[in-house]
């Protein structure tokens, strides 16, 4: 393949935003990644930033509704283990524990589903 604006050298890489083939003298940097020299570097550089913004964004999603539903799944265990235990001696009290710990189990379990969305 040669350079598309100068189609008697050959080409050292290909512009990330227009695809076209670049000699070492238009090929810039733009992000780790090569553009048209003067052409497609600013273009080039806006494309890079947003794909990063959007795999770190959704990255970050992911994982925020891991930690939670790590944390409601840890509370919701103690809060319900504390219920069955105490059952025998708080009765009513001790139910009232065993279903705030069901109903952090279930948020624990819809965080779940749906970090994994993002994975
Ligand atoms: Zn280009
Ligand atoms: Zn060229």
């Amino acid at each position: 393949m040669n350079c598309f604006y100068h189609p008697a050298d050959p080409a050292v890489g290909i512009c990330k935003y227009c695809q076209r083939g670049l000699c070492s003298d238009c090929a810039a940097m733009a992000d780790d990644v090569l553009a048209c020299k003067n052409r497609h570097e600013e273009e080039t550089h806006k494309l890079e930033k947003l794909t990063a913004r959007s795999l770190f964004q959704s990255e970050r999603v992911g994982s925020v509704y891991m930690r939670n539903a790590t944390f409601y799944g840890l509370v919701g265990a103690a809060f319900a283990g504390f219920g069955l235990w105490q059952l025998k001696w708080l009765g009513l009290q001790a139910a009232l524990f065993i279903a705030l710990g069901m109903f952090l189990l279930y948020a624990a379990i819809a965080n779940y589903l749906e970090g994994r969305k993002y994975k």
